[in-house]
């Protein structure tokens, strides 16, 4: 791949962004800054179609906190072509097979030998093309698609976590109503703009022995992930709109940049000021937790 690399930050438009995600966005920045890479901005409106107006206005709370990227923002919605090519071409390497469980057929179903709590169980993979055309007739519904792996479990490397393993299981890669899914999406997304540093939540941490296996499976270069600690409110629950003052228009900008600083260790500093003294090993390794004042 001859773009040069990029780091990124990919918010989805479910709500607006709050400062944990605000935080997250400018360690994402600068990581990518202080590594020499460019940084991009991706709206993963998959599944919120309708809420575009979010998505402009996480765009425009990013560039208001002084946020910059080098290339026009993309948007999930405007990659659907992308997406069927590679679903086409994993279908065509006859790794794909369609699954008709409901969820609650996965909860009931009985767990396969080795296969760990929480991964699917594989009741579809080995059917036969009749078994597959009765089950078809049965739902009544289209089936989701999911990708044929060869293993359990999966080890990434994380500048944050270290080595980490987690689950790999035969994930959904389309849904049954034909939305990408968002391992899929993320995978593909990040390959086409030479995204090769991966800055997020840690909520993310365990989705990505998955995607690294697909990367590997597309012959894409695996990234290099940072999964930062999450915020949380002052009962150790995840930062929601309920918490208070948590939204860019709610606290303001100076003060939300004096927040994140003050986060991360530093006294009032800018944007440029942060990535002056920006240290990924000296990152706090625990959430920060949030007191709207
Ligand atoms: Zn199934």
């Amino acid at each position: 791949m001859s773009l040069t690399p990029a780091g990124r930050f990919a918010p989805s438009p479910s709500a607006d962004l709050h400062i944990g995600n605000l935080r997250t966005a400018v360690l994402a920045w600068l990581f990518a800054r202080s590594t020499g890479r460019r940084f991009l901005l991706r709206v993963e409106d998959l599944d919120d179609r309708t809420f575009a107006e979010i998505g402009t206005r996480q765009v425009s709370d990013l560039a208001a906190i002084g946020l910059t990227w080098d290339e026009p923002v993309e948007w999930q919605t405007g990659h659907q072509d992308r997406y069927d090519a590679v679903i086409e071409q994993l279908r065509d390497d006859d790794l794909l097979y369609e699954c008709y469980c409901s969820r609650r057929d996965i909860a009931q179903a009985p767990r396969a030998p080795h296969a760990p709590e929480g991964a699917y169980p594989g009741t579809c993979r080995d059917l036969s093309e009749a078994e597959r055309a009765e089950r078809r007739a049965e739902t009544g519904r289209p089936p989701a698609l999911r990708l044929r792996t060869d293993t359990f479990v999966g080890t990434v490397t994380d500048l944050l976590h270290g080595s980490y393993t987690g689950i790999i299981d035969d994930f959904v890669v389309r849904r049954g109503d034909g939305v990408p899914a968002y391992n899929l999406a993320v995978v593909v997304d990040d390959a086409a703009s030479g995204v090769d540093q991966v800055v997020r939540g840690d909520d993310l941490l365990s989705s990505s022995p998955r995607q690294a296996y697909l990367a590997r499976m597309l012959d894409y270069p695996e990234p290099i992930y940072a999964h930062v600690p999450l915020v949380l409110n002052e009962d150790g629950a995840r930062l929601a709109k309920r918490d208070g003052a948590v939204t860019l228009t709610e606290i303001g900008v100076e003060r939300a940049l004096k927040q994140i600083s003050a986060s991360l260790g530093w006294p009032a500093l800018d944007l440029d000021g942060m990535l002056d003294r920006f240290d990924p090993a000296r990152l706090p390794r625990h959430p920060w937790i949030y007191q709207p004042r």
